[in-house]
């Protein structure tokens, strides 16, 4: 381009250049007419001393020879740079360069007014293709402006996202991965073999007494030791997920587990991780902990399966007393999932009538006679033949179930007892094994003075059978019970006594009326060479009749132990020499002659 606008002002000939005046004349009125339309804050000077330049570049357009339009769109362009940028700027614009150009320079040409309106529409076309431009460019950094915006808005979005995932996998209180967390990659190691994984290990870890740590210092240590715990386990056992499931549960994932051995080395670093001293508010606190261990091959098993197993295992490691691994073993888990079957059938047996009692005497060592008959639960289970007590009784007490079946037990006994009656003689009382729960149970003596006044049962004729880690207990409750139940005239028997911690000077403050020798004492009196044993059973037995108790000795099996424990003073015998348990008739025939009454249990003992 030849011309450079603003720097020269060219003149024809026949119009020779005017005074800066005219230029200044005409920039005064054109700012004055633009004034206000500019959205940009500048002075009155500012926007004449532009103008000015712009007037000389538009004259300089209007006498150029040739006459070049691209002049006339520069300005039009420059005015919207300048943000005389809206339809009002350019409409004062155009009228004023109309009305003002030509007179207030004193330009002459000779088709000036031809040129003045090319000129016009010039500076139009410039200022339009600038507004659209600049419009476009506006619209660009917008879009420039809402994409950063999205994106920005996104990775917001994203990293709250990451928060809230996190939030919902991570435990709060010790920033370990929670059960969801867990559960999901247990699920994606057991369900993606293909990984290489063949075999995937878990140990499921609780802490020993952590409620007493919580009671005794409050559940801020607590928590403390908790964290303190976390994140110990977390450093010993770093590579493999460890997470938290609630309370003082946590739990190890060995997703490539190489076999038992390497499990055992996650549960020692663990267990040693637990038992570091954590120090919190000054208090010093060393915490045991017990685990479950599961290893198996992923094939065939489910998360479900694996922690049902690590379960399992875990309360095994406690019953042994915590502080210590064990190894699940399917054949154990099989016999507690066999135990726990029977005990759940408790309650269905007990509808079906499935138990029955069967009864053994209780013989008078002076004349023979049958003074009592203690009553023998037995289940005549519909799959696996008479059970004998030993398999069910401590599962029934166990799970409590003992409640009702001994309740049907009591109830039973002294239905049966309540219609005996031996010719001549008085009947026998009917001896009833009553369990520790029963005992505590608050509705006890209501419920034997119901049964006493419902099958007419005189009250001397029912005694009950208790332990003595029953007697021995710190409750006062079960020793006010039985007070009770002594008053009303019902006689108590201390069960297997000699098997526990229980001492005659204890019992002399106890409503208690007859003692149970257990039968290992009456063992030891086989071989006529054990003196020893036979002068402890004598002492006891003088002891015992110092406080007022009658004396019973269990698991009488031979003619000679029945000779010496009477000529010791025991008052009667219990036993296969006796009697074997079995129907109440067996016991009710009279004195009997234990030749005869040997066979009596056959059909039971063999179930
Ligand atoms: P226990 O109260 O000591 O009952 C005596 C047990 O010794 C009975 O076993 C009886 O069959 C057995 N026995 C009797 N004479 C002899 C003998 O000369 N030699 C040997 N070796 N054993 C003899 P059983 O019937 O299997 O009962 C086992 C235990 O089950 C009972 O021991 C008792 O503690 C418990 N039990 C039985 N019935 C009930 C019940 O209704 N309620 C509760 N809570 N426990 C019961
Ligand atoms: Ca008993
Ligand atoms: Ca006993």
């Amino acid at each position: 381009m030849g011309d450079r606008p603003g720097t020269t002002v060219a003149t024809s000939p026949a119009a020779p250049a005017r005074a800066p005046s005219g230029a200044w004349t005409f920039a005064h009125a054109w700012a004055k007419a633009v004034a206000g339309t500019s959205y940009l804050p500048q002075t009155q000077e500012q926007l004449e001393a532009l103008l000015h330049g712009l007037t000389e570049r538009l004259a300089a357009a209007l006498l150029a020879e040739p006459f070049d339009l691209r002049a006339g769109q520069r300005v039009g362009a420059e005015l919207v740079a300048a943000h005389i940028a809206s339809a009002e700027g350019l409409g004062r614009t155009v009228e004023v360069l109309q009305l003002r150009l030509v007179r207030d320079l004193g330009l002459v040409a000779e088709d000036a007014e031809d040129r003045m309106a090319r000129l016009l529409a010039a500076v139009a076309t410039g200022y339009a293709r600038a507004l659209r431009d600049r419009t476009l460019d506006e619209q660009e950094s917008i879009r420039r402006a809402a994409m950063t915006a999205r994106s920005q808005a996104e990775r917001a979005l994203r990293d709250s996202e990451a928060r809230f995932r996190h939030q919902a996998t991570h435990d709060p209180l010790t920033g370990l991965p929670n059960r969801t967390l867990f559960t999901e990659r247990l699920a994606a190691a057991v369900n993606a073999p293909g990984r290489g994984a063949d075999r995937v290990g878990l140990c499921f870890l609780d802490l020993d007494r952590f409620k007493v740590i919580n009671d005794s210092h409050g559940h801020q240590v607590g928590d403390a030791l908790l964290r303190a715990v976390g994140d110990r386990l977390h450093r010993a056992l770093d590579g493999h997920l460890v997470a938290r499931l609630g309370g003082d549960e946590f739990v190890v994932l060995v997703e490539r587990s190489a076999g038992t051995r390497d499990m055992i080395e996650v549960a020692e670093a663990a267990l040693a991780a637990v038992r570091e001293l954590t120090v919190v508010d000054a208090h010093e606190l060393t915490v045991t902990a017990s685990i479950g261990i599961v290893e198996r091959q992923v094939a065939g098993t489910s998360p479900g399966d694996l922690m049902r197993a690590a379960d399992s295992t875990l309360h095994w490691a406690k019953a042994a007393g915590g502080g210590r691994w064990e190894l699940y073993d399917a054949d154990r888990d099989r016999r507690d999932l066999a135990r726990y079957a029977l005990s759940a059938a408790i309650p269905t047996a007990l509808d079906r009538g499935e138990f029955y009692l069967d009864y053994q005497p209780l013989t008078s060592l002076s004349d023979g006679r049958v003074i009592g008959v203690e009553a023998l639960v037995r289940w005549r289970h519909p799959e696996r033949g008479v059970l004998r007590p030993d398999s069910f009784i401590a599962l029934a007490e166990e799970t409590g179930l003992i409640v009702p079946l001994g309740g049907w037990v009591l109830a039973e006994a002294c239905r049966a007892a309540g219609g005996w009656s031996t010719a001549g003689a008085p009947a026998p009382f009917v001896s009833v094994n009553l369990a520790v729960r029963q005992v505590h149970r608050p509705g006890l003596v209501q419920e034997v003075r119901t049964l006493l006044a419902s099958t007419g049962l005189p009250p001397e004729r029912l005694q009950l059978e208790i332990t003595e880690s029953t007697m021995m207990s710190t409750a006062a409750e079960p020793v006010r019970a039985l007070r009770m139940l002594a008053d009303l005239g019902v006689r108590i028997a201390i069960d297997d006594f000699g098997t526990g911690y229980c001492n005659l000077a204890y019992l002399r403050d106890l409503p208690v009326t007859e003692l149970k020798v257990a039968g290992e004492f009456v063992a030891g009196l086989r071989s006529p060479e054990t003196r020893a044993d036979e002068r402890i059973l004598a002492s006891l037995v003088s002891l015992a009749h110092a406080l007022d108790l009658t004396v019973t000795a269990e698991g009488v099996e031979t003619a000679g132990q029945a000779e010496r424990l009477r000529a010791i003073g025991c008052d009667a015998g219990q036993g296969w020499y006796f009697g074997r348990p079995g129907p109440a008739e067996g016991c009710l025939a009279g004195p009997s002659a234990p030749s005869t009454a040997a066979g009596a249990e056959q059909a039971a003992s063999a179930g």
